[in-house]
């Protein structure tokens, strides 16, 4: 099996599928990530926004690959892939839409795992692209070829992979060592885990990474339920907002990559 995640920024997975992502590298599986972005403002300060802290970042990625297994030379089973956006102004067009589908293509996945930019917990704008990339990507192959989709940050989850190992989501993300503290660290464990358990009113006795598992059915993006469109409205307000992203990339002679 080959899989590939779409990931906006470094530390996604560890976020949202990491026990997945390391049953998958665990089974042999093969994984790629590809990495839309560089987390460019990835710091409150703004003397390492740009290519200072895309430097550091990219490190952390690849020391937070390797907890889900390594090769015997030593680097991250998991195939990272930098698609070269920048963070907070990942673009929304045919150019990226055209090169990511070529990439797509190339890699032939069987599974392809990503945000969802419909029933979303998560609007942050970059997470918000990739989800709608993605999905646009996958309906445009023909139906036989398509891989098969699973969305996480959806509020509307109906696949479940049950977890098998909860520390792994902050042993790697421990990794991402300019965004954390250890004191964070310590006490992600019993939130994950009172997420987790919340989430048993769907998932029964077992704890669960949920995701949407899209058929490209007609209006099944559609928003129909009252407290669908709440939990909508409530995430669609409260993203990140364009402070955090100044100074502009062109200030700090940033331009998206190929
Ligand atoms: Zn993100």
């Amino acid at each position: 099996m080959r899989v590939l995640l779409v990931n906006a920024h470094p530390d996604d997975v560890e976020f949202t599928c990491a026990s997945t992502c390391k049953q998958m590298v665990d089974l042999g599986w093969e994984v790629y990530e590809i990495l839309m972005t560089s987390d460019e403002y990835g710091t409150v300060r703004d003397d390492f926004k740009g290519e200072r802290i895309r430097r550091i970042r990219k490190n952390e990625m690849v020391e937070a690959a390797k907890v889900y297994g390594i090769n015997e030379d030593g680097t991250p089973k998991i195939k990272l892939i930098w698609f070269g956006e920048i963070d907070g102004h990942l673009r929304f067009n045919r150019e990226v839409f055209l090169r990511l589908k070529n990439m797509v293509i190339d890699i032939n996945p069987d599974i392809i795992i990503g945000p969802d930019s419909f029933y979303s917990m998560d609007l942050h704008p970059d997470h918000k692209h990739t989800g709608w990339l993605i999905y646009l990507l996958v309906q445009s192959l023909e139906p036989k070829k398509r891989p098969t989709l699973l969305l996480y940050h959806s509020f509307n989850t109906n696949f479940y992979i049950e977890i098998k190992n909860i520390k792994i989501q902050v042993e790697a993300w421990s990794k991402h060592r300019s965004q954390t503290r250890p004191i964070f660290n310590k006490i992600l464990v019993p939130l994950r885990r009172l997420f987790y358990f919340l989430r048993r009113i769907k998932t029964g006795p077992i704890i669960a990474e949920g995701f949407r598992k899209v058929d490209f059915s007609r209006e099944e993006n559609l928003i129909k339920n009252t407290l669908h469109k709440i939990v909508y409205y409530i995430f669609a307000t409260e993203m990140d907002g364009p402070d955090r992203y100044h100074p502009t990339p062109e200030e700090l002679g940033l331009f998206p990559q190929k």
